[in-house]
């Protein structure tokens, strides 16, 4: 069977060049006889693959020295409990936006270990929008600001980031990562799960700021605890070694690209594509205010349920897969992740005019 065009919103795409050389490495990585899932973690050939990994991060994003870089397990779900375990603990309070699902769960999470505030909110419009706050919106002593950077449900990104002051600003950008370019220095930690954007699903990327560390609570156990994990270059016990390589060799495809930089061009054109005709078809139309669009996730809707669940069945035989909507939200979600070709959107859009044209 062909490759299918995947918008699935994760786990998801990877480049097939990646795909192709993880085959070709698979029985043998480098000479060494055998696969990367069979390393040792302190084997000298898998340390150089962490050590890749690390140091690409840090040249595509373009990280300051006094960042770590984490290699976790546990997916972005787990970085939940452990922000606020090892963050909300000077004044034991923080504030955050609702943006979506995603931001939700974090506060939720973070409400069970100290005072977690939800300064503003979009759910009043089913999160269609990213909420406008200033400096003052704020608490000054809060431990940090928390944003879901990029809402993968609703397909909504911030278009800058809130004004928050010296109050250290935490983002999960999980859907978003290296898919445009990110001032790192403004964040006291960014960071995400691997299964959208860069890797297979099994690795959460934590990128903190090294003041940050060593301010964790009591109760935080080893595996949650930011400094143990950072101390220990992430090898205190068994990283997911085979997703780490795979993320490797997808952060070597970036660079193969010409950087984040290119990718992003791609992205925004990708994006275009779809939006375009989704603002000129008078079948389908974005959920979501145009300032506010996600270069990801991009929900749509005929405002028929009927025909939502018509158009997605042909486009599944069409090998257009993994269109259906998020349960919340209903209609259509294309996910166009870095790994989704130029093409594959064309192609899609494509489609939707001769269905448009067929059903109207
Ligand atoms: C998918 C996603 C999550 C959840 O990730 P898990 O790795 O499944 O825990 C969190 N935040 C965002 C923005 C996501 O897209």
């Amino acid at each position: 069977m062909a490759r299918v065009y995947n918008f699935s919103a994760g786990p998801s795409m990877l480049p097939e060049e990646v795909l192709k050389k993880a085959a070709a490495e698979m029985l043998d990585y480098e000479g060494c006889g055998q696969s990367v899932m069979e390393m040792s973690h302190r084997s000298k050939t898998f340390d150089k693959i962490i050590k890749d990994a690390e140091q690409l991060f840090r040249e595509l994003m373009n990280i300051p020295d006094n960042y770590k870089v984490l290699f976790l397990q546990g997916g972005a779900s787990t970085q939940f409990a452990a922000i606020p375990m090892n963050f909300m603990n000077k004044n034991k309070k923080a504030d955050f936006i609702i943006t979506g699902q995603w931001a939700k769960k974090a506060y939720q999470e973070a409400a069970k270990y100290g005072a977690a505030r939800a300064v503003a909110s979009s759910a009043d419009k089913t999160f269609s929008y990213i909420p406008k706050t200033t400096a003052a919106d704020f608490d000054k002593d809060a431990d940090y600001v928390y944003i879901c950077m990029n809402n993968t449900i609703y397909g909504t990104k911030f278009p800058e980031l809130p004004e928050v002051g010296n109050i250290p600003l935490i983002a999960d950008v999980s859907s978003m990562f290296l898919s445009e370019p990110v001032d790192v220095s403004k964040f006291a930690v960014i960071y995400g799960g691997a299964q959208k954007n860069i890797a297979p699903a099994g690795l959460t990327v934590v990128i903190i700021r090294e003041d940050m560390l060593g301010n964790e609570m009591d109760i935080t156990p080893t595996m949650l605890n930011y400094k143990i994990m950072a101390e220990n270059d992430s090898l205190y016990n068994t990283p997911p070694c085979y997703t780490i390589y795979m993320c490797k060799l997808v952060l070597e495809w970036i660079k193969e690209q010409g950087g984040v930089e290119a990718v992003y061009a791609t992205n925004v054109k990708k994006a275009d594509i779809l939006y375009n005709y989704l603002d000129s078809s008078s079948m389908f139309s974005s959920t979501v205010a145009k300032e506010d669009r996600s270069l990801m996730n991009v929900p749509f809707v005929t405002g028929n349920e009927e025909l939502d669940a018509k158009f997605v069945k042909e486009a599944t035989a069409a090998g257009f897969v993994n269109l259906k909507g998020h349960r919340s939200v209903g209609g259509m979600r294309a996910s166009i992740y870095n790994a989704m070709p130029v093409e594959g959107v064309e192609k899609l859009v494509e489609f939707m005019k001769e269905f448009e044209k067929a059903n109207s």
